[in-house]
């Protein structure tokens, strides 16, 4: 048997980090066995689907390493639509399904407002189809369904607990349950790996599938991810879109690395490994049922060391994007023909072991390419106090008197206009650092002033002495 798994997003949003990691189970599951990796596109949710979501999910794989043409698909499950009604025909004509016409406030009034779910009223009625009548799938009465779960054990559920669950609307339209099961069939997966969220729906969908005739796939319900509060994460309350971290400088290989964490751990005490051993050591059965804690503080973390483990002609060519701009990362404040690369390749190596997201990268080195740095208000006031004046002075004369203009020489004139003063080296850097690039932190002072060259350094030197008169 070839192993078919699948991932079949809804394209209702931006592409959830937990959808991702879901997706990344299903394409390791699939290499492993050396089975077929699917994706479908469930957008039946006419009014909730969105063909850009669709577009944005599909380049948000691509980045994370399920490539396009890699894979079979991406079907659209709209597509299949007369299937899905096909289906439902089968099941009402085999005394699977049968019509019902019940309001919910009927329902309501005929079992009362404790009672959870439908309570069979138009099982034995024999109402035929029309307008406003939901088919209802016939569960039943007696014994349980077993799921087979590789990270949950068997999950098993009593069918008399199981309600006649709707599989069409009132207009004859499937619902998500009998759709998503009616593909899964055509489609013959084998293992459906998806959230936990689905799991009360597995019984209901494993019932589907007996009584359309086949064999139930198996199925792994991953853990549900959750922020530092224990909440599941939402779209309103957290940062979850993978584009969103794309957008902000987290290198594909870190966001990989990390969603394979949430349930599940590489052996030895490692949680940075190459992508090739997740390949070969990742286990469905080995993923933590509990709920997983997406940390974005150590998911940053992670990030600065796969940056700084960047070979630095690959760290240059990865910061391209902050550096021009691109569809969904906004440009710099420099004009692009103030852009120079030989400047930034000097600093790249100085900013590399200093940001935790590529995007840091512009407030790190804007200061070389705007004719006037962006002055922060705020470090101007801390840096610029008493005595800032007199300094700036004997640093602006030091400086014009320097031959060589490299960044030990600096640092040794600065040393001594400070020791002047009585000012450590780092007091009497704060004013100089503020007035060249307009901010309290940043590279390191003396190699960015070397790569600024003399004239710059000199004139907002000059500038600042201005300012404070
Ligand atoms: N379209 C469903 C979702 O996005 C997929 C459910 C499944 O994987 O079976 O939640």
């Amino acid at each position: 048997m070839t192993v078919r798994v699948r991932f079949a997003p809804s394209p209702t949003g931006m592409f959830h980090v937990g959808g991702a990691r879901s997706a990344l189970q299903n394409w390791i599951f699939a290499k492993q066995q050396g089975g077929v990796f699917v994706l479908r596109v469930e957008d039946t949710d006419a009014a909730r689907n969105r063909p850009e979501w669709t577009e944005g999910i599909l380049s948000a794989l691509d980045w994370i390493g399920i490539a396009r043409g890699s894979y079979e698909g991406p079907y659209f499950q709209s597509s299949y639509a007369g299937e899905h009604r096909a289906a439902a025909q089968r099941l009402h004509e085999g005394g699977r399904a049968y019509y019902c016409d019940c309001a919910r406030e009927d329902v309501q009034a005929r079992t009362g407002p404790q009672h959870r779910g439908y309570d069979g009223f138009c099982r034995d009625r024999g109402l035929s189809a029309g307008e406003g009548r939901a088919l209802r799938f016939r569960t039943p009465d007696e014994g349980e369904t077993v799921v087979v779960d590789l990270v949950r054990g068997e999950p098993t559920f009593e069918n008399k607990l199981i309600e006649d669950f709707v599989i069409a609307r009132g207009d004859g339209s499937p619902v998500f349950l009998l759709a998503n099961v009616v593909d899964d069939m055509s489609m013959g997966i084998t293992h459906v790996i998806r959230a936990e969220e689905h799991l009360p729906n597995t019984p209901k969908q494993q019932l589907l599938w007996n009584a359309l005739g086949a064999e139930p796939p198996i199925w792994a319900h991953v853990p549900v991810v959750v922020n530092e509060k224990r909440q599941k994460l939402s779209k309103r309350r957290d940062k979850v879109a993978l584009e969103a971290y794309r957008d902000e400088g987290y290198l594909a290989d870190a966001m990989r690395n990390y969603l394979m964490l949430l349930g599940w751990a590489p052996s030895g005490d490692r949680e940075i490994v190459p992508w090739s051993v997740i390949e070969e050591e990742f286990r469905l059965d080995e993923v933590n049922p509990s709920p997983a804690f997406f940390d974005e503080k150590k998911l940053r973390a992670f990030n600065g060391d796969y940056i700084r483990a960047l070979p630095v002609d690959d760290f240059v060519a990865a910061c391209q994007p902050w550096l021009t701009g691109t569809d969904t990362i906004a440009p710099p404040p420099w004009q692009p023909d103030e852009f120079d690369p030989a400047a930034f390749a000097a600093v790249a190596p100085l900013a590399q072991t200093r940001i935790a997201v590529l995007s840091e990268i512009v407030p790190n080195v804007d200061f070389l390419f705007l004719a006037d740095p962006l002055i922060d208000e705020g470090a101007w006031a801390k840096a610029m106090k008493e005595g800032a004046a007199d300094l700036l002075d004997a640093a602006i004369v030091a400086f014009e008197a320097l031959e060589s203009w490299d960044a030990e020489t600096l640092k040794a004139t600065l040393e001594a206009v400070g020791a002047e003063r009585g000012l450590k080296l780092g007091k009497a850097q704060a004013p100089v650092r503020v007035a060249v690039t307009g901010r309290t932190v940043g590279l390191p002072l003396f190699e960015s002033l070397e790569v600024l060259g003399r004239d710059r350094t000199l004139t907002r030197l000059r500038a600042a002495r201005v300012r404070l008169v």
